[in-house]
């Protein structure tokens, strides 16, 4: 794993967050972006070399609006960049991680793919690649 690529939050609502976000960074997202695949509208904020990802649940059935029904908002996963996310989810699956379903396209323009915060101390664990 080359660095932490984001950290997402999960939040009741988009709107009210970018603006909370946007005033603690002095900043506006430099991306919304609506992910059919998992039901979530994000918006990425860039600070220096790290991001910030804020996502809202689309309908009651996304595991993000799923999440906050649960444990409210906040943390929701830590996102790792990787050169390979074939390899190094094969990786991880052989260490014992367990993952959640398939690679896919994510937000941002990358692929990504998910390990069970059971796997990793209660963290859910997402690895993405650049998409070329
Ligand atoms: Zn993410």
């Amino acid at each position: 794993m080359n660095k932490i690529e984001h950290i997402g939050i999960a939040v009741k609502n988009l709107k009210s967050a970018n603006e909370t976000y946007s005033k603690l960074f002095n900043q506006d997202p430099y991306k919304m972006e609506v992910v059919t695949s998992e039901a979530v509208t994000t918006s990425f904020f860039q600070i220096g070399e790290s991001k910030i990802e804020l996502l809202e649940g689309n309908s009651p059935e996304s595991a993000i609006s799923k999440y906050i029904e649960k444990r409210g908002e906040g943390i929701h996963h830590i996102a790792y960049a990787v050169q390979d996310i074939e390899q190094e989810r094969d990786r991880l699956i052989k260490e014992g991680f367990q993952p959640i379903g398939e690679i896919k396209p994510g937000a941002d323009n990358k692929l990504v793919c998910f390990f069970h915060p059971k796997s990793a101390n209660s963290v859910l664990v997402e690895l993405c690649q650049e998409r070329s």
